[in-house]
């Protein structure tokens, strides 16, 4: 047992970060715990599709300092290089920030693949300013022309584009309805380079989720390659597609960071960690970053962060760390109004019950980051909505 406090410097403000300062915080006499973060709120991703489609900003989106103790330093820099031997990350604002262990958590970028145009033209869903732009658009488009764009695309049949094509008609329905638009169709696409929707699901999920999205109205184009885009059209297999609204779902990459300060990798770009999380000697890594079986989901980055922290708190009180063991996800997947497909081990079940599991998660997920009346606060916010478009905001107040 030690007497001296260790500093602990965790980089990204997310699920990983966020829950393993949340875990140290809890034993102020063994840790200084600083994080970096290169926003200053957190994100919760899996509501942005909804906040996309008129939900409030705020759901998706909570001040970091609203979530961490006041005795956890908070950074808002971004991290750029690490240098091992003098245990230091330097900062883009030239700060050299001291740790004894360094927790990497800073999740995925954006990969356009390199796929001429897209980066410019589409639209993205990974941020409140993302879904903010997209949906200004959405409006505009419609006040402007007086009808709806001639196609509604979405690339990439994951979670993420199904989440949102599903809720694109009654949103897209929703706003003409204010705007005094009628009976006019829309075609909404989704596109997919793999031949089925949702690749990493069973077959049967894919299947209730095709046949779901197929009522909502919504085409499916599988095994269908993207190859560029304009700003008025999409080349998918060689075929012109008009659209102004494409958005982007397809593709991630791992952090840059990762590469840039040298560490090592597996074939899908995350990095190597051994049984406790660790990278290298003091550095481990975490959530969406680490080659970990489950890596890529909030709940795994949650697990992360819960585990090393533990350990982190097992070690500073002269006890054995614990071995990490990965912890399969519950997958559940909206696909439209009041329906959901849960992956849940051996159980597989689609409909409205789905949907209300989504919605226990969803506090859940909230609970685990935040005391329980702001996270019920936070949850709540699934009801209300919000539209900066002054005519559509009427019709919402
Ligand atoms: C649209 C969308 C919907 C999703 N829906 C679900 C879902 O329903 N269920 C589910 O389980 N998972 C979902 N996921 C996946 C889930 O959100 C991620 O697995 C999770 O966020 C990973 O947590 P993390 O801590 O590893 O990274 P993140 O939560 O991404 O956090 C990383 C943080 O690091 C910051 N950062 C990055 N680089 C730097 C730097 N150099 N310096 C300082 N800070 C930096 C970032 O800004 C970010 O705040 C979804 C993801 C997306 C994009």
């Amino acid at each position: 047992m030690t007497n001296q406090k260790q500093h602990i410097l965790i980089i990204g403000g997310g699920f990983a970060g966020v829950k393993t300062a949340l875990e140290l915080a809890k034993h102020p006499e063994h840790f200084a715990v600083t994080l970096v973060s290169d926003r200053p709120d957190f994100r919760y991703y899996p509501t942005l599709y909804h906040t996309a489609t008129g939900g409030l900003r705020s759901q998706s989106s909570i001040a970091l300092r609203e979530i961490l103790p006041e005795h956890v330093q908070l950074v808002e820099d971004f991290a750029e290089k690490i240098d091992r031997e003098k245990r230091v990350v330097v900062t883009r604002s030239k700060h050299n920030l001291q740790y004894d262990k360094l927790i990497l958590a800073l999740g995925t970028v954006t990969n356009y693949f390199g796929i001429q145009g897209i980066q410019e033209f589409s639209f993205g869903v990974k941020s409140v300013e993302e879904v903010e732009r997209f949906k200004q658009h959405l409006h505009q488009q419609l006040a402007d022309d007086g009808k709806p764009d001639l196609n509604y695309v979405v690339i990439g049949a994951g979670p993420t584009g199904i989440e949102l094509a599903g809720a694109l008609p009654g949103y897209l329905r929703s706003i003409m309805e204010n705007h005094g638009i009628k009976h006019k169709a829309i075609h909404i696409d989704l596109v997919e380079a793999a031949p089925r929707l949702l690749p990493r699901a069973p077959k049967s999920t894919s299947r209730a989720v095709r046949r779901q999205l197929s009522k909502l109205g919504i085409r499916l184009l599988l095994g269908q390659a993207v190859q560029g885009e304009t700003a008025d059209a999409l080349t998918i297999n060689g075929q012109p597609l008009k659209s102004h609204t494409v958005v982007w779902t397809a593709g991630m990459a791992n952090n840059p960071l990762f590469t840039a300060n040298n560490f090592a990798m597996n074939d899908r770009h995350k990095v190597t960690v051994d049984e406790h999380l660790l990278a290298e000697p003091n550095i481990y890594v975490l959530g969406d970053n680490a080659a970990t079986p489950f890596s890529g989901m909030a709940q795994t980055a949650l697990h992360d962060g819960k585990f090393v922290a533990e350990n982190l708190v097992r070690l500073s009180e002269g006890k054995k760390e614990k071995t990490y063991s990965a912890k399969q996800p519950v997958s559940i997947i909206p696909a439209g109004p009041q329906w959901a497909a849960v992956d849940w081990g051996r159980f597989h079940f689609y409909g409205r019950l789905g949907w209300l599991l989504r919605e226990l998660a969803d506090l859940e997920g909230f609970r685990d980051l935040q005391p329980w009346w702001r996270a019920a606060e936070q949850w709540t916010k699934e009801m209300g909505h919000e539209e900066s478009c002054p005519i559509c905001a009427e019709f919402v107040a």
